[in-house]
Parts: C-alpha cells; sequence; structure tokens
C-alpha cells in the first residue's frame, strides 16, 4: 500500500466542478485584481475566524510583514525594536520580523506542545520586546489566554502567526481572534489552500486593517494617490473564488484530520517514538501536521517507506542556524530547539487519507 505525504491532487478534486465554475466566472468577468472575489472572500473569512477585519495578501509571509510594517507606520513600532517568536518555528515569521528591521527574540518552546508558553516567554522579555509572535505550530493554539494576558499587562502587541491553524480553538474563540493581528497562509498544503499563492491577515483594529489595505496595494489607499511606500503585495480575483469554494468544506476537513490523529494517539504504540500532545481540548487542534519524535530519524523514515509510508521534516533546520542567519543569529545555543530539529518527523494526516491507509501508517509505525 503507498500513503504519500499529501496528495493534493486528490484534496482539490473532491471540488473539481465547483473550483472549474470559480475560475470561469472570473475569467468571464473581466476583473482579475482587487473585485468582488476579493471582498467577499474577506468578508467570508473575517466572520468565520471571527475577527472585524480581513486584507487578503499575496501569501502568508507577506501578511505577516503587512502586519509588522502596519504597525511601523502607526507609530507602534519602530526600526530596532525587538519581537519575541518561538525559536522552532518555520523561518518566515523570523524573515517578518528581520525584513521590517526589527529585532528576534527567540524563545525556546515549551517541549510538550511545540509552542510558546507564557511562562517562557515572559523570561525573555526585556524593555527592548515590544510585540510578540504566537505561532501555532503544527495546527496546535498556543496558550493564548495566558500569551494575551501577559500580553495586556506588558503593554505588548500581539501577533499571531496562524498559517499552519486555521480554525483552532480555546473556549470558542479561533486563531486570528486572539491576538491584535493574525497572519494566515492559504499555501496549497495549509489547512484552507488556495491553488497557487494567497494569504490574509485579521485584525482588531480598523485603522491596521486600512493600513494594511494600502500596504499591499504600493501604499495606496485611493487609486494613484500614495500614503506611504509599500509593495505589490495583493490577492488576486482567481485565488479568492478558488478559496471561497473551499472555506465551506474547512470544518468537516479540520474535523477528518483530528479523527485520524485521534486514531494515531489511541492505536500507535511503539515506545521509541514521541507522540504529539494536545494541550487544551480537542478543538484546540487542527492537525496541521502530525509530529512525533524519533531519536534514529532517518533510519524510522526508511523504514517507514520501504513500506509505502512517506513521511516529511518541518523542520530540518532551525531558523538560528541557517545560513540566513549566521551573522545575526549564529552564534545563539538553544538546546531544545536544535533537538527538536534533529528528532522530529510528520507522519501523512490530510483529510483525503481513507481508513485502510490510516490502519496501514499505524502497523508500519508499530513495527518500525
Ligand atoms: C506556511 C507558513 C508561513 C508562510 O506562508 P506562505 O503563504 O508560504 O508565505 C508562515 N508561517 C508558518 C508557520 C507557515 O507554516
Amino acid at each position: 500500500m503507498n500513503v504519500p505525504f499529501l496528495d493534493l491532487k486528490a484534496v482539490n478534486a473532491r471540488h473539481a466542478a465547483d473550483l472549474k465554475a470559480a475560475a470561469a466566472r472570473v475569467i468571464d468577468s473581466g476583473w482579475y485584481v482587487l473585485g468582488e472575489e476579493v471582498k467577499a472572500f474577506e468578508a467570508e473569512f473575517a466572520a468565520w475566524v471571527g475577527s472585524p477585519h480581513c486584507v487578503g495578501t499575496s501569501d502568508g509571509l507577506s501578511a505577516l510583514i503587512l502586519a509588522l510594517r502596519g504597525w511601523k507606520e502607526l507609530g507602534l513600532l519602530k526600526e530596532g525594536d525587538a519581537v519575541a517568536v518561538p525559536a522552532n518555528t518555520y523561518v518566515a515569521s523570523v524573515l517578518a520580523i528581520t525584513e521590517n528591521r526589527l529585532r528576534p527574540v527567540l524563545v525556546e518552546p515549551d517541549e510538550a506542545t511545540f509552542n510558546l508558553s507564557a511562562a517562557k516567554l515572559s523570561a525573555a522579555l526585556t524593555p527592548d520586546v515590544k510585540a510578540v509572535l504566537a505561532v501555532h505550530l503544527y495546527g496546535q493554539l498556543a496558550d493564548m489566554p495566558d500569551i494575551a494576558k501577559l500580553c495586556r499587562e506588558r503593554g505588548l502587541l500581539l501577533l499571531e502567526d496562524a498559517a499552519q491553524a486555521h480554525g483552532a480553538q480555546v473556549d470558542g474563540r479561533k486563531a486570528g481572534a486572539w491576538g491584535d493581528a493574525a497572519a494566515f497562509s492559504f499555501y496549497p498544503g495549509k489547512n484552507l489552500g488556495a491553488l497557487g499563492d494567497a494569504g490574509a491577515l485579521t485584525c482588531r483594529d480598523a485603522k491596521l486593517a486600512e493600513m494594511v489595505r494600502a500596504l499591499r496595494n504600493y501604499g495606496s489607499h485611493v487609486k494613484y494617490q500614495n500614503l506611504v511606500q509599500g509593495p505589490n503585495d495583493r490577492l488576486d480575483e482567481l485565488q479568492a473564488a478558488l478559496l471561497r469554494v473551499k472555506l465551506p468544506h474547512l470544518d468537516a476537513d479540520n474535523a477528518r484530520r483530528r479523527e485520524i490523529a485521534q486514531r494515531y494517539r489511541r492505536e500507535l504504540r511503539n515506545p521509541r517514538v514521541r507522540l504529539p500532545s494536545v494541550q487544551a481540548d480537542e478543538a484546540s487542534h487542527v492537525w496541521h501536521l502530525f509530529v512525533v519524535r524519533v531519536a534514529d530519524r532517518p533510519a524510522f523514515q526508511q523504514r517507514l517507506l520501504d513500506r509505502g509510508v512517506h513521511t516529511a521534516i518541518h523542520y530540518p533546520i532551525a531558523p538560528h542556524q541557517q545560513a540566513a542567519y549566521a551573522q545575526e543569529l549564529g552564534q545563539l545555543s538553544l538546546p531544545l530547539t536544535e533537538a527538536l530539529h534533529r528528532e522530529v518527523v510528520s507522519l501523512p494526516i490530510s483529510p483525503v487519507l481513507n481508513d485502510e491507509q490510516v490502519a496501514h501508517v499505524i502497523a508500519v509505525v508499530n513495527q518500525a
């Protein structure tokens, strides 16, 4: 039996007729950039997240960059300010900070959840830290009740990197509705994936939403008038129309991911494989990835592959050990983050896996 890590063709084949109809609607409209589809998707996604504002962007990284850039333009952050971020995040979180000439303060994660904890965050705060970038890594909401409380008490801006956590919630409040602002990615492999690059910012403050709307469009809020110097980071009509087809199915997809994760957590019992844990209730995790830890990773992956189970590594190199950050962060020692990067393996988890494939993964891992 073959279990691909992620079969994107199968993911989208379920909606092929509706996706083709949506694409045809855009093609026939003659309007391809910043039109009715983007406006409608922004309203639908804001309502789904439970956030007052949504601004579509070209991708997740640009949403992260523009959130911080927006705060700079509004005078809430300035060049050189520090931003606390989990050290084991995907490099894009850190890129958003350095792209704005802000300084990343890398915080070791909580070992059980792979996420920032309020305690470790609190210990890392210095007077230079003006904002926190909380990442809901692998789909699990970070400890937002405590992190949001800490940020309120210390007067810190709170940005969520929700690129992997569409729908993760605690106390009925979803990722994207906890921070002052949040960035989502709709990269094809994410829980809500476009058929190309796409992203969005959600936020509470109408002024930030207005600023990011201008920033994504050359810094222009009115055609040919430029408030500030901005890039072209717009979400396009075609991707927005395709996302509108897929958004109504996101809850069902997340439920299927949860079902598979529950089986893995119940039935995987190989003492050499450390399973992920869920901090709050089941709703707090949308299982973008099912990440286990093993000591002998290359051999483990090979044994699985020999029996048709494809795995992946998220991520093989920590941001502070990337060549791109050799100068700025290369001298840091972050033992837990480094151990995680040596040991993590992602098992297949996708809404299109069938029960036989899930059973095969379980059997193969238990025998590995
Ligand atoms: C995917 C991802 C991003 C970047 O999103 P893109 O749309 O690929 O630019 C940022 N942060 C995290 C945690 C991600 O997983």
